[in-house]
């Protein structure tokens, strides 16, 4: 679905049609200096140039320049008939009322000009359908005229929470119970990854309740479920999506945290017959520690979500950093810790902030990425380029 958002909305959604230049850009040739428009080969022989007129910012294209003469000339002022280069106002000498280009300074055509067309021509497509549009795009889409761009619809992502143990934010916890963080967690995550979130209402630990649920999630485009998706006897989501017909791309990753991480597609629904060859509804079933829920989001759920949102380059985003400390560990899962970056600094430095485990939010708070541990080898050592997942 195409939606048309005013230019000051846009930022963050996708592009549906391409966009294409309106006329020229530049529309006209520009000077990018304040100075004196001219001949260069004639600046160049440093000899006085009267100054046959002036042009500033604004004003239509004038000219033409006589031979032997300069044109005074404003930065984005167009350059007049004549003229192929223009002399810097800091380097040229003014005296009774024509100017010298000072020596050794020479100057070749073409100097402090921007051609008309240089940056697109008319009619050029400037970025494509499925770009993330951002401030930059904005920009150039304003400078072509258009108050308002076509974008793709966000689509709905439904966010689940499970667990018998869970309360809404609002409440007060009896003793053994918790407040549910995960939901609003997703929800910011969603919103930033381009999704409309919908958060439904708890669902407990009980078959007939998650079947409710899904039902009622089933509308939406893209499914998350947190909770119940580990080894325990209470972890009933993976059967619950089974009973609604779902096929399973994978259950569970080699990652610390988030190894029982399922991702699936629902079978589409015609009235209420399965139908399992047209494109299915997906789901993640995300495991509950709120941190595992993060890293599983970013790692597989965000990339789904940029896709469903028309986006052509969506995958998550690493980059690569300078090791401030030791790191050690076992091999066999890739790690994701809660570290902070200072980009700051000459290179970007990373350092694992202290954490108790996926549950920690307090961490992951202070944290602004994920340290990546191979699983290979488990450490790291101090100074070593290592790679980090951006939040
Ligand atoms: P589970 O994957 O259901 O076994 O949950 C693992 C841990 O995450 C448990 O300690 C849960 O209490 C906690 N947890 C699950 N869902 C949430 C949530 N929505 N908000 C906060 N903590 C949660
Ligand atoms: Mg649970």
């Amino acid at each position: 679905m195409v939606e048309r958002v005013g230019l000051d909305r846009a930022a963050g959604r996708v592009l549906a049609r391409p966009l294409r230049a309106d006329r020229d850009q530049p529309p006209f040739a520009r000077s990018t200096r304040d100075g004196y428009a001219c001949r260069a080969a004639e600046a160049s022989a440093h000899r006085p140039l009267a100054i046959a007129g002036s042009t500033r910012a604004g004003e239509p294209p004038a000219g033409p320049v006589p031979p032997g003469a300069a044109w005074e000339i404003m930065t984005g002022a167009p350059v007049p008939a004549g003229a192929d280069a223009v002399m810097m106002i800091e380097h040229v000498e003014a005296v009774d009322g024509s100017v010298r280009l000072l020596p050794p300074r020479t100057l070749v055509a073409g100097e402090n000009i921007v051609a008309q067309g240089a940056q697109a021509r008319a009619g050029d497509e400037l970025f494509g359908a499925g770009t993330a549009i951002g401030f930059a795009q904005i920009a150039l889409a304003a400078s072509c005229g258009y108050p308002s761009l076509e974008v793709f619809a966000r689509p709905r992502v439904a966010i689940l929470s499970t667990g018998d143990e869970l309360v809404p934010v609002d409440a007060e916890p009896a003793p053994g119970q918790i407040r549910n963080s995960s939901s609003h967690m997703l929800a910011a995550q969603v919103s930033v990854a381009g999704g409309e979130p919908w958060v439904l209402p708890v669902a407990g630990d009980n078959a007939e309740l998650l079947d409710a649920a899904l039902e009622q999630a089933s509308e939406a485009e893209l499914l998350l479920i947190t909770g119940g998706v580990s080894a325990g006897k209470f972890d009933l989501v993976e059967p619950a999506l089974t009973r609604r017909g779902a096929r399973f791309h994978f259950t569970g990753v080699r990652i610390q945290p988030g190894k029982p991480v399922v991702f699936g597609e629902m079978p589409a629904r015609t009235g209420s017959h399965l139908n399992q060859n047209k494109n299915g509804k997906k789901c993640f079933g995300l495991p509950g520690n709120p941190i595992s829920s993060a890293v599983t989001f970013l790692l597989f759920a965000a990339p789904v979500l940029a896709a469903l949102c028309g986006r052509t380059h969506g995958g998550p985003r690493f980059a690569l950093a300078r090791l401030a400390h030791d790191v050690n560990g076992r091999p066999g899962l890739t790690r994701f810790l809660p570290a902070w970056c200072n980009f700051a600094g000459e290179a970007p430095e990373v350092a694992r902030v202290d954490w108790r485990g996926s549950g920690d939010l307090a961490a992951m708070a202070r944290s602004n990425c994920f340290l990546v541990v191979p699983e290979e080898d488990g450490s790291l050592q101090a100074g070593a380029a290592v790679r980090i997942l951006l939040a």
